[in-house]
């Protein structure tokens, strides 16, 4: 096989020449990738400690994708087969027009799930349009309940905010709604029984994801903060009966039913249960750049072909098709190294 040829640096072009023809997406190890992650913007009204720097420099507007380029890649994923996309970002809900954004992929053919993570602070004013628009489930992200340490966490953020947000969630109807934590030692440790009591008081589901290294943060030691799946379900098994369960949205997430209440809580362990075998999804930036693994950097340059070839859904296809063969194994998350991946979360799209 010839080298690929690169367009920006550390991207690849679009790999035209390679001999990927089948209608769905499967990678050389026989994965199917029926699930996009697409970041619509890397902007957000808060300023997470394990997400961002505080004083982080935002991708210029010239070099997102536009909302028709997101909607024109979104319909190429679904041709391939694609049936889940999660609209994430950065906060996908500071994005002008993004409702649009919403209609438009809730409205492609052969798309079963539509759904978004969000940091909540806009559900207010944007839950009731999300729902009208299609999503049917949604992530919302809650590390603390108490004001103080959630402005420590999000550096910026207000919870109660977060908390109309949550509220407002509920009232507009939707199928699920999952509470996201990422647990960081004392920072929120001491609150996952809290926050399990909170969901569950809310008929909400809860995943707690450990701390992914992504980016240089500046606000603390990843290693030193570092609190494991196993950790929390040890303290949540001091309140709660845990009942493993073998149910599964698909993701890399373990999930167990409290027996006392019913909530299912999920747990996202990238360091301390690699979940790479059944990795059935890949991501784009919000510049357009289709990575194939969270931790590595093996990407296609979407936002080129778009741009190249305007209209032409074919090449687009195509370039997406060629991607699989790329497609690592999985990850290699080091806590003890410097951080291999510079890229953010925020425009990774988590
Ligand atoms: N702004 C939205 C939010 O916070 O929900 C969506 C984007 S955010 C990047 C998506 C998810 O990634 C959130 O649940 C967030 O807590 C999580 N996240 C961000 N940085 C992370 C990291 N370094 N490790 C693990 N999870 C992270
Ligand atoms: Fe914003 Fe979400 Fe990152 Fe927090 S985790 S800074 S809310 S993008």
């Amino acid at each position: 096989m010839n080298p690929v040829p690169e367009t920006r640096p550390g991207l690849l072009a679009v790999p035209d020449k390679m001999p990927y023809t089948q209608s769905m997406l499967i990678d050389r190890f026989g994965r199917h990738v029926t699930y996009v992650r697409i970041s619509v913007t890397d902007r957000c009204d808060f300023r997470c400690v394990y997400c961002m720097a505080e004083d982080m420099v935002f991708v210029p507007r010239a070099q997102l994708l536009t909302l028709e380029e997101l909607a024109i890649i979104a319909q190429a994923f679904t041709e391939l087969g694609v049936t889940k996309i999660r609209i994430t970002g950065g906060e996908p809900l500071v994005r002008r027009n993004v409702i649009k954004l919403f209609r438009d992929i809730g409205q492609l053919s052969g798309l079963i799930e539509l759904v978004t993570t969000t940091n909540g602070s806009q559900l207010p004013r944007m839950a009731r349009d999300l729902k009208d628009a299609g999503v049917r489930r949604i992530n919302i992200s809650l590390d603390s309940l108490d004001p103080d340490k959630f402005r420590r966490i999000t550096r910026v953020g207000d919870l109660n905010k977060v908390l109309a947000g949550i509220d407002a969630a509920i009232d507009a109807g939707f199928e699920l709604i999952k509470i996201n934590a990422v647990v960081l030692k004392n920072r929120n440790h001491d609150e996952v029984a809290d926050l399990v009591r909170f969901a569950s008081g809310k008929g909400m589901d809860i995943s707690f994801i450990e701390e992914m290294p992504l980016g240089v943060i500046g606000d603390h030691d990843r290693a030193e903060a570092y609190y494991s799946s196993d950790q929390i379900r040890t303290e949540l098994e001091k309140t709660f009966t845990l009942i493993p369960t073998t149910e599964s949205t698909g993701g890399p997430a373990r999930y167990y039913r409290i027996q006392e209440t019913g909530t299912r809580v999920g747990f996202i362990s990238p360091h301390s249960h690699n979940f790479c075998e059944s990795c059935n999804r890949v991501r784009l930036t919000c510049e357009g750049r289709l990575l194939l693994c969270l931790g590595q950097e093996h990407s296609v340059d979407l936002r080129h072909v778009v741009r190249a070839h305007p209209g032409n859904m074919e090449k687009l296809k195509q370039a997406i098709r060629n991607s699989m063969m790329i497609k690592p194994k999985g990850h290699d998350f080091n806590l003890q190294a410097k951080p291999v991946i510079l890229r953010y979360m925020n425009v990774t799209g988590g």
